[in-house]
């Protein structure tokens, strides 16, 4: 089967076409258009502009990844309904529906997180249930218990900035720009991360939750003590920048690796998959694997290939095809009307009514566990 995967929910448009059979999931086009440049004038993301930008893109987009694959006949569309920008959300998930209604296709609403989740099936490697996830991205940070396909318990999360956010803001608090995940992260490799002696929040309690609001006001105390109050105003040293890139960075995969392993002992999971933008870390990624090999003798450690870690859209088709294969489309719209929802079980079949896209909604705070 084809599915056509659309994911606009903040400011990356990106449109793939990914191919399911009996050996597994081949990725015909994964085409994404980021707006970084347009953002980082304003040091991060302005929600009118990027729907605008998203208008723009989003047909280019389509023809691209359509080209690339060698025009395939789509069997199901797949969109990004939530969580995210609603201006964004509002731009693909319209599309969506237009595309579906017009050329008679099922369609599918996916939540984000899911598909940045799924992103690790998309090389066919075994993942054995049950499964943590560790999903650490611009908006969220969440453990995430997987006992099967589709089924979800929120073990905990962050209580107010996610660590995606955290790294977005010391960057810019260091004079660095947007966005911060990929900069810090390079001017980390030059420092030491053991010259200033940041917190590490929530790392002890007993429980799976995050924060790490805390520790950008501690970067950003530490700066102005011997800096003064406008310390970006005044130009920090390289190796200053350096050495405080990664004590920060440190500090946040110290709680992130704590809690992973906790929970993964405390659920006996067989697997620990990574994912969300943050997962582009190499540091993050050296680290988790390490502390899953040394601490955890028998679960496997999987993360996707850092291109599929951000946003787009192959990770929101591979969602797609576990919903359908479980036969949930159906189920799901009686459930929860905006979560998910379809013509037909079967996607063979032909769309029978108008049913399917006039039930997906763009909901911005849309969450996995229903
Ligand atoms: P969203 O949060 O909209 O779902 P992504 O999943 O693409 O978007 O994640 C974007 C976040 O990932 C941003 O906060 C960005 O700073 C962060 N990020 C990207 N690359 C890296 C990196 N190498 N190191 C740390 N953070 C990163
Ligand atoms: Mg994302």
């Amino acid at each position: 089967m084809i599915i056509l995967g659309i994911e606009t929910s903040c400011d990356d448009t990106s449109i793939s076409l990914v191919k399911k059979n009996a050996k597994g999931f081949k990725i015909l086009s994964n085409v994404v258009s980021s707006q970084i440049k347009i953002h980082a004038t304003y040091g991060g993301v302005v929600p009118n502009l990027a729907a605008r930008e998203h208008l723009k893109n989003i047909e280019p987009c389509l023809k691209q990844a359509m080209k690339e694959a060698k025009n395939p006949k789509i069997d199901l569309i797949a969109v990004t309904h939530g969580p995210g920008l609603i201006p964004s959300l509002l731009v693909g998930v319209n599309f969506a529906k237009a595309l579906a209604y017009n050329c008679k296709k099922p369609i599918i609403g996916i939540n984000h997180i899911e598909g940045h989740i799924y992103a690790n099936w998309l090389d066919n490697s075994k993942i054995e249930f049950p499964v943590l996830a560790l999903v650490v991205s611009g908006g969220h940070t969440q453990l995430v218990l997987m006992e099967k396909h589709n089924k979800y318990k929120l073990l905990g999360e962050t209580r107010d900035d996610a660590v995606g956010e955290a790294f977005d803001k010391v960057a810019k608090l260091l004079g660095l720009g947007y966005p911060g995940g990929p900069i810090i992260s390079q001017r980390a490799e030059k420092g030491n991360p053991k010259k200033f002696n940041l917190p590490r929040p929530m790392m002890n309690r007993q429980n799976f939750d995050f924060s790490f609001s805390g520790l950008k006001t501690a970067v950003l105390y530490e700066v102005r003590k011997t800096w003064g109050q406008s310390p970006v105003k005044l130009g920090l040293s390289p190796d200053y920048i350096n050495d405080m890139a990664a004590s920060f960075q440190q500090a946040a995969i110290d709680v992130l690796i704590n809690k992973t392993i906790k929970a993964a002992k405390k659920y006996k999971v067989k697997n620990v998959i990574l994912s969300g933008g943050v997962a582009a870390n190499q540091e993050l990624r050296n680290q988790l694997q390490k502390a899953v090999k040394k601490e955890l003798s028998h679960v496997s450690f999987k993360m996707p290939e850092i291109k599929l870690c951000t946003d787009n859209a192959a990770m929101i088709a591979a969602v797609a095809f576990y919903k359908q294969s479980l036969k949930l489309l159906i189920r799901e719209e009686n459930k929860n009307k905006f979560f998910c929802s379809s013509l037909t079980p079967n996607y063979k079949k032909k769309p029978t009514s108008k049913q399917s896209w006039l039930h997906i909604n763009a909901n911005s705070n849309l969450k996995l566990f229903t």
